[in-house]
Formats: structure tokens, sequence, C-alpha cells
């Protein structure tokens, strides 16, 4: 085998040439971005490199292509194995490289398996969100109507609920649109946590302020009000 020089515009490479009992020139890159030359024994040396050369293009092309795919995946692995929280549990993130995109919970081995073609991490960010919003839907949903009949006295019409991603507010409610808005970050938290943010919107419909009253409603319908708002605050954060 015999190291030879390749240039493309500014850029220079090595390529590996090894003489084979084969019938034609074959140029093979790896995933190690080396590039193999075989030939034939009966071709000369000139007319290798005047082969390879007319190749340079489609050859740095390649080992563009390979870089960049390399790189993506380092990209991806900022969220492979990091720790992430789902309705109170953790899970650990374990990113599969799959024809198809979607997340499923692994509750034996408590991993979420995001299935994805794209290494890339802005786009594994946009899915995991998405899938965080679809279960938002529907666990908040059922929230409401738990806390919804837990004031019963109080006849609250259901309201309209809008899932955002927030950095600074677990919830807010606009009485006279009757709607909360719920924090997307909350499905990450225990559903205890979740019932007491959706609780402390709901009386907002009863007492718009934080009266008093606002809180003898709150304690008297959930009397661990506030250890379920500590473990919130001090839990289930996890940066995505
Ligand atoms: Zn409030």
């Amino acid at each position: 085998m015999e190291i030879y020089d390749l240039y493309y515009k500014d850029n220079k490479i090595q390529y590996t040439l090894e003489r084979k009992n084969i019938r034609r020139v074959n140029i093979r890159l790896k995933s190690d971005k080396k590039v193999y030359v075989s030939a034939p024994y009966n071709v000369p040396l000139d007319f290798i490199q005047n082969f390879v050369s007319s190749k340079s293009k489609w050859i740095f092309k390649n080992i563009a292509d390979i870089e960049k795919r390399q790189n993506n995946k380092i990209d991806s692995d900022i969220y492979n194995n990091k720790i992430v929280f789902f309705m109170g549990n953790k899970f650990k993130v374990n990113i599969i490289k799959d024809l198809k995109n979607n997340i499923i919970l692994d509750y034996e081995n408590m991993y979420i398996n995001i299935y994805t073609a794209y290494d890339n991490s802005e786009y594994i960010k946009k899915l995991y969100l998405d899938w965080l919003e679809f279960n938002c839907n529907i666990v908040f949903k059922e929230s409401v109507e738990r806390m919804i009949e837990l004031l019963s006295d109080y006849n609250i019409d259901f309201p309209k609920i809008s899932v955002r991603n927030m950095k600074t507010r677990w919830g807010s409610c606009t009485p006279s649109k009757k709607s909360i808005r719920l924090n997307l970050q909350l499905i990450k938290a225990d559903i205890k946590c979740i019932d007491q943010v959706v609780l402390h919107e709901l009386v907002h419909f009863i007492y718009f302020n934080h009266s008093k009253d606002f809180y003898s409603v709150i304690k008297k319908y959930m009397p661990d009000y506030k250890e379920r708002k500590d473990c919130l605050e001090n839990n289930f954060k996890d940066g995505i």
C-alpha cells in the first residue's frame, strides 16, 4: 500500500493506493473520512493519479457530508443520556436512529426512547416539546375536570385551556375570557403538583386576587397545597 496526495481547491488529503487482482480502479470513502483506492496491477500510476484527481470534487464533497453528519451526531448528543422528567418520573433520554419520528416511554427501564431519522438537536428538541404538548392537552384537561369536580360547590364553567412553554410562571388565568394558560413544563411534574396549579387558576374564577378568601378556598379543598407547591418548585426541572 502506498500513500498519495490529492488536491482540490485549497484542500489537500491523502489516499491509500492498493494494487489488487481486480479489473477497474475503485475509490472508497470510509466513515473515518479516509480514502482508499484500489487498482489492477497493470494500470500505470499516472493513469490512477489522474483518475483520482478527476474525481476530486466528488471525493471532497463526500468527505464534507461525512463531517456534517458526524457534527450533527455530536449535536444530538446533548440530549442523549440526559435525565428528564415526565409526570413526576425520572427518565433517561435514549436517542434511537429510526425512519419514524416518535417518542415512546419505556417504564421498565425508565427510558424515554426518541426515535428519529435526524441527528439534529434542534429537531429533537422540537419533537420532544411537541410530544410534551400532546400529553399536556390530555393530562391538563383531566386535571381541570378533577379540580372543577372538587370545586363543584362553585359551579365553575369548564375553561378554555391553552398550553405555552413559559420560563417564569406555572399558569395564569383570564376570568373575562374564561380561559387558563398552563406551562408546558408542568407536564414534567407529579400529577399532585399539576392539580395544585390548576386548582389555583380555577379558584381565580371565584376570587381574582390572592386575598385571604382566595387562600381559604384553596386550603379548604387542598389542605396540602403548600407541600405540593414546594414539591413543584424544587423538583422536575430538566432544562429542556
Ligand atoms: Zn394566582
